[in-house]
């Protein structure tokens, strides 16, 4: 699998670091922060996703990727993502 990072171009996988889903959002409170942590969907589908691109520029990105078949549709920064 090749992974399309903005910063340093088309990579390998293995260079990177998978963390998954990108759309929990951290909670303020206690409340909610197990669910956070624990609890993720098995999304099988579209969705967008956080590496980290450890033997690279070392820049956490958002992916685009359909989990059915690995296709990407395209990687952002993830601090350009969260704006
Ligand atoms: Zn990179």
């Amino acid at each position: 699998m090749r992974i399309s990072c903005p910063y340093c171009g088309d990579r390998d996988a293995h260079e990177f670091v998978h963390r998954g889903d990108a759309a929990p959002r951290r909670p303020t409170s206690d409340d909610g922060f197990y669910d956070y942590v624990y609890l993720r969907d098995n999304i099988a589908g579209p969705m967008r996703e956080h590496w980290y691109h450890a033997q690279g520029c070392r820049n956490w990105i958002v992916v685009a990727r359909d989990t059915r078949n690995h296709q990407m549709s395209g990687a952002v920064l993830a601090r350009e993502a969260s704006r």
